[in-house]
């Protein structure tokens, strides 16, 4: 049985329980974190720590662990539950309030961390391969650069894509233009020249990209932070998402549309392999 890590304590996640008062299970008042453990080593997990400190301050909660303490408590878990592969996921609510109220007081947040195990070598297999996803309305909120647990809109998007046989749904907003994937950041490749959605209210700060644009300076592979349509996304040459699971994962098929030649691009395969080794 996963051990967990629930205010404080360790249990079974079978005993770690919540107060249905909780604010994160009653308004989805919280937020949370997912750090990518790759053979045995945690991936990216200053940004990760660094985004899930911004997260909680874009809310208002205080928590009295640091960052370093949250770091050793997900060390500790990813030992005890000898994770190899998988995630490491941290969700922190405002915590118990009773009656019910919209407006919050202080009080002390809920916070648990546990892992996940993933089969993360079965996403190479598919890169290699490339992957479909499906577009979809962006129907989420205007905070969407907040990590919170309120995810209905994202939900419906995966569920879409999970009835056309996709991995990932990308979202478009109410003029047609991209905004990011149910949970990834979406990016285009023409004429070599590489394009993601810049950081707005609109999207989540991925730490994957942050890493993957380190990755094009250092390539010196031109690139821009600016928007782009559902059409540019569809004549692309290349297409591919990334997120702290999928890494780089190639996209060759949206829809009925064929992304280039319908294979892996080669740039988005080679930036994948850069990625892996970096980490
Ligand atoms: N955008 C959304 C909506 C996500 O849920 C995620 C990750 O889950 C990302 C982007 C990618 O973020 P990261 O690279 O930090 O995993």
């Amino acid at each position: 049985m996963t051990t967990c890590y629930i205010n404080g304590k360790y249990c079974s996640i079978a005993n770690a329980k919540i107060s249905i008062t909780d604010r994160g299970f009653q308004f989805s008042d919280g937020i949370y974190e997912v750090i990518t453990v790759y053979n045995e080593k945690f991936v990216d997990l200053d940004l990760h720590l660094y985004r899930l400190l911004e997260s909680l301050k874009k809310i208002d909660i205080k928590i009295n662990l640091d960052k370093s303490q949250i770091e050793k408590i997900s060390r500790k878990i990813q030992v005890i539950n000898k994770l190899k592969m998988g995630i490491i996921y941290i969700q922190i609510t405002r915590g118990n309030q009773h009656p019910r109220d919209h407006k919050y007081k202080q009080i002390k947040p809920n916070i648990i961390i546990y892992s996940i195990k993933k089969d993360l070598d079965k996403f190479n297999q598919m890169a290699l391969k490339g992957v479909k996803a499906t577009l979809y309305p962006d129907i989420r909120w205007l905070r969407s650069d907040i990590k919170s647990i309120s995810l209905l809109g994202n939900v419906f998007a995966a569920n879409h894509a999970k009835k056309k046989k996709a991995h990932e749904a990308i979202l478009h907003n109410e003029k047609k233009y991209i905004t990011e994937g149910n949970s990834s950041s979406v990016w285009i490749i023409k004429n070599n020249i590489c394009k993601t959605h810049p950081l707005t209210y609109r999207i989540l700060k991925g730490c994957t990209r942050a890493k993957l644009i380190s990755l094009l300076i250092e390539n010196k592979f031109k690139f821009k932070e600016t928007i782009f349509s559902t059409k540019e996304l569809l004549n692309a040459d290349e297409v591919f998402i990334t997120s702290a699971t999928n890494f780089v994962m190639p996209i060759t098929k949206i829809d009925e549309h064929t992304i280039g030649n319908g294979k892996p691009g080669k740039v988005s395969l080679g930036l994948r392999k850069s990625f892996i080794k970096a980490i």
